[in-house]
């Protein structure tokens, strides 16, 4: 259900409402638009909400249900675009977030290397593997807790965020005393207990979508972060399987606008995985940008060739400047602003 409250409605109002809601044995999601603010509330019984007649009390405008199967997500319950600010990064609501950097940690020259590379050329976050979820179990899985390390060095040197996947609940505390953004692979989409966790941390998430997935499924696993408290969701679509073969797998460009209609989140597009070919990220970054993505997530190395995984689809470090160039003024052309926020400073 959501409690839309009155224009004007005093703080002492909302949190009366607040506190009959989480009385009831039901949790209560607050969102402060522009003019009005909405207090959704979310039990697994509908009737314990229904039974409190919330329309009486004092400021509240209306109590609606939410009819997509998604609530706290969705653009019913949030009408303007949410922005998730990390460390004063900014991505949705015009500001265009631009997260570059390897695909895995390999080592520290590799990663420090490209991290002053893309922080030049303009990108606003890190990527970094230090878990990987490979295919096969005979290719590099990723340095672990030593990549980990190296990812704050990097943070450290260019004051850029860290965006790190985390693939199981057991090493949660460990990417969480690293990571600024918490990445949920195409792989995990549907790890419940992990998005459960995530939902429960005080954390940005990349929420990616699966390569089996619905849109519909995708953002029931955003609601599943939303429900246990936590709103900062950026939504990732990386490409879909399907028969086509040309391409690692088939970019749904139309995911983009389709998501931004029925969600408040900010969706971002990941043309390296969706593609799989270098020459192919530019024109898919370009569509992204003009279907309305708030931002992109690339995968940029020093020497691609030599990598230790993804090489193919890697952006040259050394080049990356005019591929920034190049994306900056289709962002510019959709009105948005590439680096929203200043970079709070990063004490060592
Ligand atoms: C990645 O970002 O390196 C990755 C493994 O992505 P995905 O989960 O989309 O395959
Ligand atoms: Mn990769």
């Amino acid at each position: 259900m959501m409690i839309v409250m009155q224009e004007g409605a005093t703080d002492d109002q909302i949190v009366h409402v607040i506190g009959l809601i989480e009385r009831a044995g039901a949790r209560a999601h607050l969102s402060r638009g522009e003019s009005v603010t909405v207090i959704g509330a979310i039990a697994d019984d509908r009737e314990i909400i229904a039974s409190l007649a919330l329309d009486g009390e004092p400021g509240v405008e209306r109590v609606v249900p939410i009819l997509k199967p998604f609530k706290l997500v969705s653009r019913e319950f949030r009408r303007d675009d949410a922005v998730v600010e990390v460390n004063g990064r900014r991505v949705g609501g015009g500001s265009f977030g631009l997260i570059a950097g390897p695909c895995t940690v390999e080592s520290r020259g590799q990663t420090l290397a490209t991290a002053h590379a893309v922080r030049e050329a303009g990108a606003t976050l890190l990527r970094g593997g230090a878990y990987k979820p490979r295919t096969s179990p005979y290719t590099f899985q990723g340095l672990g807790r030593p990549a980990l390390e190296i990812l704050a060095e990097a943070r450290a040197e260019t004051g850029l965020p860290i965006v790190t996947e985390l693939m199981d609940v057991r090493q949660l505390d460990e990417v969480l005393e690293v990571a600024d953004v918490v990445q949920v692979g195409a792989r995990n989409m549907q790890n419940f207990d992990l998005l459960r966790e995530v939902g429960r941390a005080d954390r940005a998430v990349l929420l990616k979508r699966g390569l089996m997935n619905t849109i519909e499924e995708w953002l029931l696993s955003a609601e599943y972060v939303a429900k246990e408290g936590n709103d900062r969701v950026i939504l990732c679509e990386r490409g879909i399987r399907t028969f086509e073969t040309a391409t690692r797998a088939t970019l749904d460009i139309s995911a983009v606008p389709v998501v931004k209609g029925l969600s408040s989140l900010p969706v971002i597009v990941d043309p390296s995985h969706a593609a799989g070919k270098r020459d192919l990220i530019l024109p898919l970054a370009r569509a992204a940008v003009v279907a309305g993505a708030d931002g992109l997530i690339v995968e940029v190395h020093p020497t691609p060739e030599t990598a230790l995984c993804d090489g193919p689809q890697a952006l040259h470090a050394d080049r990356f400047r005019d591929w920034v160039a190049d994306v900056r003024r289709c962002v510019e052309l959709m009105g948005k602003v590439l680096a929203g926020g200043e970079p709070v400073p990063v004490t060592v």
